[in-house]
């Protein structure tokens, strides 16, 4: 037992050691990503799901590395954010994001991350103003998604940069709604615009009467604030379907469209004929 003990833990010392000197790798190579043209924007089409029309479209960042291949955020975001480079890495995804935006013929609204570490620097509401005048986009167009997580750390300071990007007329959107804690109380605080109803309660709606209770409490919850709800993930006809039922407003998934290059969008930022 002593022996397979000693083992065990070498094991463990040694996929340790390997999961830090990944990171330092993936940081290595952040901190040149930027400037070497590797980072890349995909656009998911946000749709109304009574008209099926696109009303917008979320910008998914993507890193394309140079042995690698296509690098996922969820594996370099965190360590984006550890490391600071998150701020650098943030403002590129705002400015090209803006500016393509700034180019579609149709005004439909660009949704943004934002990472808790940008909301909380310095200047952060400045750094959109600047961003929007430069690139010409109207505020209206802009909105950031946050999440509630974003929110925790020093209340005061979020709200009062919430305030400051609402005085621009930028849209917010409380990205991955449910997953975080005290929502209710945050959706009271916080000048929100939209809710956007996390993916893992749209899993299985149409199949499981807890998820579909959950949903419905926060579609109740959107009608009472008077804020629209956005579905995320949506995958199937049938959570589809429920979600029609119900009367939620958005929805946002691969059924409806997946995080492409904007050009294979090109036709719906297009304006068409009768529009
Ligand atoms: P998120 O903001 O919740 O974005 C939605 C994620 O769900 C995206 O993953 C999207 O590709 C994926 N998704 C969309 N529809 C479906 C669906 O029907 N089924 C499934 N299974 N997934 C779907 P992605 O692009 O890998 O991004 C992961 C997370 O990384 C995002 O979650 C967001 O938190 C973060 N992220 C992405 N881009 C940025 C960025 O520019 N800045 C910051 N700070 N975070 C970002
Ligand atoms: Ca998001
Ligand atoms: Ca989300
Ligand atoms: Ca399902």
């Amino acid at each position: 037992a002593k022996v397979e003990g000693r083992g065990t833990y070498r094991f463990f010392e040694a996929a340790m050691g390997a999961e830090v000197k990944e990171r330092r790798l993936i940081e290595h190579d952040l901190l040149h990503a930027v400037s070497r043209g590797e980072l890349r924007l995909a656009y998911q089409p946000q749709k109304q799901l009574t008209s099926g029309a696109v009303i917008g479209f979320e910008a998914l960042l993507r890193w394309q590395h140079a042995t690698r291949g296509v690098i996922s955020p969820d594996a370099f975001i965190p360590i984006a954010e550890e490391s600071g480079l998150i701020l650098q890495i943030g403002e590129w995804v705002l400015r090209t994001a803006c500016r393509e935006a700034a180019t579609w013929q149709r005004p439909l609204v660009m949704a943004v991350n934002v990472s808790a570490v940008q909301l909380h620097s310095a200047q952060f509401a400045q750094l959109v103003h600047e961003v929007l005048f430069q690139t010409g986009l109207s505020p209206k167009r802009l909105e950031l998604e946050i999440t509630e997580t974003a929110l925790i750390r020093d209340k005061n300071r979020a709200l009062a940069t919430l305030r400051q990007l609402k005085s621009l007329g930028v849209r917010i959107a409380m990205d991955d709604f449910g997953t975080g804690y005290s929502s209710l109380s945050n959706l009271r605080a916080f000048p929100f615009d939209k809710i956007k109803i996390d993916a893992s309660f749209i899993r299985s709606v149409d199949t499981s009467d807890e998820a579909a209770a959950i949903v419905r409490a926060v579609l109740g919850l959107g009608r009472g604030l008077g804020l629209p709800v956005l579905a995320e993930g949506v995958e199937t006809a049938g959570e589809l379907a429920f979600l029609a039922a119900e009367l939620c407003h958005e929805g946002q998934g691969y059924l409806l469209g997946r995080p492409c290059p904007i050009e294979s969008y090109e036709a719906l930022v297009a304006a068409s004929g009768g529009k």
